[in-house]
């Protein structure tokens, strides 16, 4: 099964990145989403994103028009009708997710695989709304795609190793590292790199060092090129504690508990670095 056009689902963030990941590589793909301006938006994103690339003069401006050539833009889902693999990438919301799912799954051909770009809803439970459970997968993405080499493959429960091998192939074509992960909470970056953040806003609450002081410890000691403080207010302290409510939720083990220092300073709005006012100020 070799997966040659692909369709996109969402042009935001990741749907960006992973269709501008695409177009380089040398898939054709078309990027949907539900109107013109976020299609242009994203177009624009990946158009900056080449020019920074020409500039570094690691892409000419010929490969840069024929990567943009490549992509294909519709603001309504039927465009993924030809395609061999769909990933989706829309906003993160269950219900929004489930209705895309079910219309992804009317639309697509029979043998196209579908994947999601999720970070914390169950593949398992996407995979049930379609009539081909076996050929849906995780392809969890980070940000931004065009630098991030990781990419976790999430086998739900029904996933087939034919899906998962042609989606391994694909990921290597891209030039980013497969990591095989069963469906479940987190899967494993956020898994292990959140508590360990929240584990540092209990640490600071407690008083056990100053913020700056938690960050240099971490550094020198654990050789992390940023602290885990720092590292909140630029990931977002909303979504660290989404991501925390996830994981408390899905285990139902108090190891998993949101800091309450965490929980305060989202309610006060210090979400890091996009509200310049996080555990340090920008
Ligand atoms: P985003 O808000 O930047 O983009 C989401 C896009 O989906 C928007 O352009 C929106 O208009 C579009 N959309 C909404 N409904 C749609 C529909 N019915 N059909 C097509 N498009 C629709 O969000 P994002 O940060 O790109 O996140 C997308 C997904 O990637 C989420 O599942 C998120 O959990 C996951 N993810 C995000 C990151 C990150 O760091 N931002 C990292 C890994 C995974």
């Amino acid at each position: 099964m070799e997966l040659k056009r692909i369709g996109v689902v969402g042009a935001g963030t990741m749907g960006n990145g992973i269709s501008q990941a695409l177009s380089v590589a040398g898939f054709e793909v078309v990027m949907t989403d539900v109107g013109a301006a976020q299609l242009e938006r994203g177009i624009a994103t990946i158009s900056g994103s080449l020019d920074r690339l020409i500039k570094k003069e690691k892409m000419t401006a010929a490969e840069k028009s024929a990567a943009m050539g490549r992509i294909r833009t519709a603001a309504e889902l039927g465009a993924i009708r030809d395609c061999d693999l769909v990933i989706e990438a829309a906003t993160e919301n269950l219900e929004l997710k489930q209705k895309i799912f079910r219309q992804m799954d009317e639309i697509a051909r029979k043998e196209a695989v579908i994947a999601s770009n999720t970070s914390s809803i169950s593949i398992t439970r996407l995979a049930a709304l379609t009539r081909r459970p076996d050929q849906v997968i995780g392809m969890h993405f980070f940000n931004p795609v065009a630098v991030m080499a990781l990419v976790e493959l999430i086998r739900g429960l029904q996933t087939s190793d034919a899906t998962y091998a042609a989606v391994e192939a694909l990921a290597k074509k891209l030039r980013k590292t497969p990591v095989q992960v069963r469906n479940s909470p987190g899967f494993v970056v956020n898994r292990l790199l959140c508590p360990m953040i929240n584990e540092a806003i209990f640490a600071l609450a407690e008083g056990l060092a100053s913020a700056a002081q938690i960050d240099e410890a971490m550094k020198l000691g654990a050789n992390h090129p940023i602290g885990p403080l720092a590292l909140c207010d630029l990931i977002g302290l909303d979504v660290e504690l989404a991501v925390m409510q996830v994981l408390y939720e899905g285990f139902k083990d108090p190891k998993y508990r949101p800091a309450p220092l965490l929980v305060d300073m989202v309610e006060a709005g210090y979400l890091g670095r996009k509200a310049k006012r996080g555990f340090f100020a920008y």
